[in-house]
């Protein structure tokens, strides 16, 4: 491990000139044309490196990317998959306010640490595994999807059906923390709108002859708030809220957009349940749900052997290697679901994702890539 380590150390400046061109191909998840031009650049860094590359193609969104590496092909018996994505969330043109650049011992730029960082140190784990000789036994199956900061919705089959035939699943979402703590669980997470039908009348002539659809969803968003458990790990967030016309009219529609995140798998049953049983507050209003739980939780029980792994690896590096419990979702959600060993937030160090400041600490990019080193060729 330390040797590896070493070698990766030594390819810190390529690393980072490779981070500036993943970050410089700007690939917003609505965004076919530039997620497939930045999916090309990556699946060219794969090419060359021998790995066989095989493009998912989707109409609306970008294509996935399903590498597979196993350098012993006569040896190789079962899988680990390795997850991660080519979108972002920042549209094109950010890099003219966002830039990517180096200071402070930081790569800044949007999508560096979520989750570009975390594709960078897959390339070059393999690289270093090449260069040792240490090639891994079992097949690796890394898959690059378009659509992970939208729900998943065109890779989630693809993420499933290769998980089930995968004895591990790394996740190169990025670590939790500057210390660089392991996602050993996470909540399931869900959107729920919640739509309003009144009826609309004049403010002043006839408002006894309306039924006022804001009025009916400010009721409901004081009832469903009530709902939120943190200590149980029950969120409940009205996050968008759209309804009426004019101010002289009675609103005959109304809409909201709840966040719903669970620890539990029992928890988010119990919730959509509770939803879809709302009685009107306002007599004569309609009320009428949609959505659901669309991320199941992923519990530590699926996270627990791999996480010891890697903690024995990172001590063989010289690193105390934490765990932390978060409340956002990611493709590991799915995988674990199935009962297959995952570890999530095996990419970057850094902090801001999904903000202006988003950046990734350049001092530990060959750490993490030896830490993915030592999993390829452990974990399952
Ligand atoms: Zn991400």
């Amino acid at each position: 491990m330390k040797s590896v380590l070493k070698w990766l150390k030594s390819r810190e400046a390529e690393m980072t000139r490779l981070l500036g061109r993943f970050v410089r191909a700007e690939s917003p998840s609505f965004d076919k044309a530039a997620v497939d031009r930045f999916g090309r650049i990556v699946a060219s860094e794969w090419k060359r490196r021998g790995a066989s590359v095989t493009l998912v193609r989707q109409a609306e969104r970008g294509d996935h990317i399903r590498v597979e590496w196993s350098p012993r092909r006569a040896r190789s018996n079962g899988q680990i998959l390795v997850l991660g994505h080519l979108d972002t969330v920042y549209d094109v043109g950010t890099l003219s306010r966002m830039p990517f650049r180096l200071s402070r011992g930081r790569a800044w730029g949007p999508g560096a640490f979520d989750m570009k960082g975390g594709l960078v140190i897959a390339l070059f784990a393999v690289d270093a595994l090449a260069a040792a000789g240490q090639l891994p036994e079992k097949r690796v199956v890394f898959l690059w999807t378009s659509d992970e900061e939208i729900g998943s919705e065109t890779s989630r089959a693809l993420i499933e059906r290769e998980a089930r035939r995968s004895d591990a699943v790394l996740v190169l979402e990025p670590a939790a923390g500057l210390d660089g703590r392991v996602k050993t669980s996470r909540k399931g997470v869900g959107e729920i709108e919640l739509i309003v039908t009144g009826r609309a009348a004049h403010a002043g002539l006839n408002p006894e002859d309306g039924i006022n659809a804001i009025e009916e969803i400010a009721l409901q968003i004081g009832r469903i708030s009530r709902w939120n458990q943190p200590r149980r790990g029950i969120t409940v967030n009205a996050g968008v809220i759209e309804g009426g016309t004019r101010t002289n009219v009675v609103p005959d529609r109304a809409h909201v957009l709840v966040d719903l995140r669970a620890t539990r798998p029992g928890d988010m049953l119990v919730l959509e349940r509770k939803f879809r049983a709302l009685p009107a507050a306002i007599e004569g209003a309609k009320l009428e749900i949609r959505g659901g739980f669309n991320r199941p939780p992923m519990e530590r029980k699926n996270s627990s052997v791999l996480y010891a792994k890697a903690r024995a690896l990172a001590t063989e590096l010289g690193v105390i290697l934490g765990e932390a419990s978060v409340g956002g979702g990611s493709d590991g959600n799915f995988t674990a679901a199935l009962g297959v060993p995952t570890l999530d937030g095996l990419g970057a160090v850094g902090e801001g994702a999904h903000s202006s400041g988003e950046n990734v600490v350049i001092g530990k990019l060959a750490e993490r890539a030896a830490l993915l080193a030592g999993l390829l060729n452990s974990a399952g």
